[in-house]
């Protein structure tokens, strides 16, 4: 379109320019214009000194010197336009007339130019056309090459393994790969063969990504990327056929890196037959295969995929040859998360009191993205306060943001439902505190946030990585506690215990299915989630158990969740004083932080001042 505009000025401005030369010549400015009957009423009066004559005009001067400019009629001659107007012959005898062909090339320009110009605009106008259609076929033809992108290495924003906090392992895997694209001799020389594929797994955020990168950067080699997604479209064919050109720009380009993210959306499981168009994708991975298979011991071409789905992944992507190299990015830990929240807030103010430790404490299980992000929040919340640096408060209050969603202090709710979440709260906190293997708690809150009407936050104080069975009976007491105190206080259930309730009963299920935890059904899993495609969600189990375990697997829920139950309930009534305390203290001040929290439990603080 906006060329069509550009092109459509083009004309015009050439048009203009032809005009204006046309003008310029058929015209003489300095001249008068005047009639032929002027020019008779002159010639009688003998008021002429001479006539020149050149091809429609008559040029006339005057014997006082001044001149004129007549028109004629094209092809009448000066004589029969004389002897038709009645002008005496014997006048004429004074005037010198000349007649001179017109000057050359005006001339010719006369002739010729109505005839080419239109004939002229019509060429250039067939000419834009052909490039436009020329246009549009090439591109018809780059449908199938790869759009891969490389980048720049004096880029700028280049990174390095430096800006990758943590992943220690990763990166030393990594750093062999880095050495074999620096000096492929060093390792030719041994015979050694240069690993061709690396497969970055990690859940979602963990940096895999900026860690491809920071390989090409290190190893300061091209670095095409692309994203599995990108491969598949909606016509067969395209898919292969984009490998096929990227990998012919890489090779040319050796050494390099081709990374391909998100390759789980190109490398599921062949033959699954679930989902559209399948056919396109395992073409395209067919292609991936070929391709990484006929790389030269001379092409330094290294393969380098991420995904988050390792479990999806075709086998054969994963042999020898191929994508052999498995790098394994671990949500970072203690240590990990203050070396990230580190590198992000190197352009960013800090105050004083500050303490990145303290932030990573709270952060478990947070990514390297969410930390990314809980500084970003952290410095837009400042800068709504018109704060010059961030500090603590705005630090925690992100962390909150990030994990459950922006409160929302300005939703009116009703004392009556102000109450039941009080309660509500302070019975999640109360059987949390005194749950020995539940996570102690870090604050507790009646203010809305996200979608929850309040909120209990419980941080562990260290990482697990491994669960045991009590720690799940005990979280599904505290999540059991909200529901439990809100019967027992106001002799009804609201519809706020709802989340709990799922969560609660989803944890009993996955103890019996997943983790073979039940002493009734044993040590064994139940059920196999296949997964559907195009929703890129389990939305499908497989039962590999008949009715009759169905049914008893309904029954250890229960009686799980009847065991965590009477727990959670026994706590409670035993502290029924404490939890009106807290609940009170709730209702005053909206939210206790741990400290507050565990002074109010205190048992020499029985009656407190709560205002
Ligand atoms: P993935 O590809 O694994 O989903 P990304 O590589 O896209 O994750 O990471 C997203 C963002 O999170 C990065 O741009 C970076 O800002 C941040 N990040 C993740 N991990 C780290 C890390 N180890 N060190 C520094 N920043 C990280
Ligand atoms: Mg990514
Ligand atoms: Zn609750």
């Amino acid at each position: 379109m906006k060329k069509l505009i550009r092109n459509f000025l083009l004309f015009f401005l050439i048009f203009i320019a032809i005009a204006a030369l046309f003008s310029t010549f058929s015209q003489n400015n300095e001249v008068a214009d005047v009639g032929i009957e002027k020019m008779v009423q002159e010639l009688n009066d003998n008021q002429v000194k001479s006539l020149v004559v050149s091809g429609n005009e008559i040029k006339i001067e005057l014997i006082d010197g001044s001149k004129q400019l007549v028109q004629k009629e094209s092809g009448e001659s000066l004589s029969t336009l004389l002897s038709n107007f009645a002008v005496d012959p014997a006048k004429l005898q004074t005037v010198a007339v000349t007649v001179q062909e017109p000057s050359g090339w005006s001339y010719w320009l006369g002739i010729i130019l109505p005839f080419a110009l239109p004939l002229l605009l019509v060429a250039l106008f067939l000419m834009f056309m052909m490039r436009g259609a020329q246009g549009m076929n090439s591109r018809a033809m780059s449908f199938g090459q790869s759009s891969a992108k490389d980048f720049n290495l004096d880029n700028k924003e280049r990174v390095t393994f430096k800006d990758v906090a943590g992943a220690k392992e990763a990166k030393e895997e990594l750093s062999e790969v880095v050495e074999f694209l620096r000096y492929p001799k060093k390792f030719q020389d041994l015979g050694a063969r240069i690993p061709r594929g690396v497969l970055l797994l990690g859940s979602p955020g963990t940096g895999k990504t900026l860690l491809a990168r920071a390989v090409a950067g290190e190893a300061k080699v091209p670095f095409f990327h692309m994203s599995g997604s990108e491969f598949v479209e909606m016509f067969v064919g395209v898919g292969a056929s984009r490998v096929r050109s990227l990998f012919q720009k890489a090779k040319k380009q050796s050494p390099c890196i081709v990374f391909i993210d998100e390759i789980d959306a190109v490398g599921r499981r062949r033959g699954s037959g679930m989902g559209g168009s399948h056919d396109e994708r395992e073409q395209t991975l067919n292609q991936i295969l070929v391709e990484m298979d006929g790389f030269e011991i001379s092409q330094n071409v290294i393969v380098i995929a991420a995904t988050n789905r390792p479990d999806v992944l075709d086998p054969a992507l994963l042999r020898p040859g191929r994508f052999d190299r498995q790098v394994v990015i671990d949500r970072p830990d203690l240590k990990d998360r203050e070396e990230i929240l580190k590198v992000h807030v190197k352009k960013k103010p800090l105050d004083k009191e500050v303490d990145l430790k303290r932030i990573a404490e709270r952060t478990p299980g947070f990514s390297g993205a969410d930390l990314a992000n809980l500084l970003n929040e952290a410095a837009i919340l400042t800068a709504r306060e018109d704060k010059k640096s961030i500090g603590m408060a705005e630090l925690f209050s992100a962390i909150e943001k990030v994990m459950i969603g922006p409160e929302r202090k300005s939703r009116v709710i009703s004392d009556k439902e102000k109450k039941i979440t009080a309660y509500h709260e302070a019975g999640h906190a109360l059987v949390a505190h005194f749950l020995p293997n539940s996570d102690p708690v870090q604050k507790v809150s009646i203010i809305a946030r996200g979608s929850a009407g309040g909120y209990t936050l419980k941080v562990p104080i260290e990482d697990k990585y491994f669960h045991a069975k009590s720690d799940f009976l005990d979280e599904i007491a505290v999540l059991l506690a909200g529901h439990l105190v809100e019967k027992e206080i106001f002799g009804e259930v609201t519809t706020g215990a709802t989340s709990d309730l799922r969560r609660a009963t989803s944890v009993a299920r996955s103890l019996i299915t997943d983790y073979g935890m039940s002493d009734v059904l044993g040590p064994r899993t139940f059920g196999q989630k296949e997964e559907l495609i195009f929703l890129g969600r389990e939305i499908h189990e497989q039962r590999d158990y008949s009715e009759k375990v169905a049914e008893q697997i309904d029954a250890e829920i229960a009686s799980f969740i009847a065991q965590a139950g009477a727990v959670a309930k026994r706590i409670l009534d035993e502290n029924r004083k404490k939890l009106e305390i807290i609940a009170e203290a709730l209702l005053v001040r909206e939210t206790l932080e741990k400290e507050e929290f565990e002074a109010l439990l205190a048992p020499e603080t029985a009656k407190v001042d709560l205002v």
